[in-house]
């Protein structure tokens, strides 16, 4: 296996890729603008992706108003398959991760991992392997999917990635532990990181633009974009935007979204371009509070 680099394709195609479970707020509007700007910028494509894997959370009438949102910041962009259409692809990459032998099964709770680890990484605990060398009939019992990472990166060797602001990178999955990669839950059947990194490479975007929020989540990417070969992407991972008490932006502490905004008569072209030219609203400011991702 060898180590894509430099990257295949030259930095032109973005995505900004919501999850419909609470509606969009100011820091995903700076997002998106910045994804689509940094295309457009470059003669490239900017890509709208909804991650409506997660079956149980998903709130199917938000896409619409994602929509709406967008188009009222005056924003254009090509609309790729949500998540929810993809199963059979993320079925088939974890076939063939289990065929490398990179996969094993996991019966833990959370409160038996809560129990038994004995650290915390970028993904929260990290698992403490459990369930790495134990005998399970998956076809017996309800089960999650998690990789083995060492094992991975025995077969990987050393892997490097770029992020347009924070520069050349040397990738360390191994800080997050072997992640859950196959849910347990029936109804989110890939975990965000297969999900996000086989769409990304099908709907062939050249520069991922996110939240500083999941710059660790790249390290856990990159690896599975070896493991996966498929080709390796730039990586542009802007500030937040963050409250006066220093905490991002996030749906479940109430941030006004954007569809009451637009409902209250504000122009979101002239909202678009103060975001754009760096006019924050009173009370916030670009920042990198690092807090995990709800979308996890
Ligand atoms: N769906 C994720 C979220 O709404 C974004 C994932 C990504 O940009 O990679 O937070």
């Amino acid at each position: 296996m060898t180590d894509l680099d430099p990257p295949a394709r030259p930095p032109a195609t973005t995505r900004f890729a919501p999850s419909p479970n609470g509606g969009l707020h100011l820091g995903h509007a700076w997002s998106a603008i910045m994804a689509q700007d940094l295309a457009h910028a470059a003669g490239g494509r900017f890509l709208l992706r909804i991650e409506d894997i997660d079956g149980t959370r998903s709130r199917p009438e938000l896409a619409d108003v994602f929509r709406r949102d967008l188009e009222w910041l005056g924003l254009e962009w090509d609309e790729v398959a949500p998540q929810s259409t993809r199963t059979a692809r993320y079925d088939a990459a974890a076939e063939q991760l289990r065929a490398l032998g990179l996969l094993y099964p996991c019966r833990c709770s959370r409160a038996e991992i809560a129990a038994a680890a004995t650290r915390s990484g970028p993904d929260g605990l990290v698992y403490p392997g459990t369930c790495r060398r134990a005998q399970i009939d998956p076809q017996r019992e309800e089960v999650a999917w998690r990789i083995d990472m060492a094992r991975a990166l025995q077969l990987t060797g050393p892997l490097r990635w770029t992020d347009a602001l924070a520069g050349d990178q040397q990738a360390r999955p191994e800080a997050a532990g072997d992640v859950i990669l196959v849910r347990k839950d029936r109804d989110t059947p890939a975990s965000y990181h297969l999900a996000a990194t086989l769409d990304d490479a099908d709907d062939g975007v050249t520069l991922v633009t996110r939240g500083m929020d999941l710059f660790e989540a790249s390290h856990i990417h990159r690896l599975l974009q070896t493991l996966l070969q498929l080709p390796v992407p730039i990586w542009h991972h802007h500030p937040l935007l963050i409250d006066s008490d220093g905490r991002k932006l996030a749906k479940r502490r109430n941030a006004p979204t954007l569809a009451d905004r637009r409902e209250a008569g504000e122009d979101g072209r002239a909202l678009a371009e103060d975001l754009r030219t760096g006019r924050l609203p009173a009370g916030l400011s670009l920042g990198s509070a690092v807090e995990s991702d709800p979308c996890r």
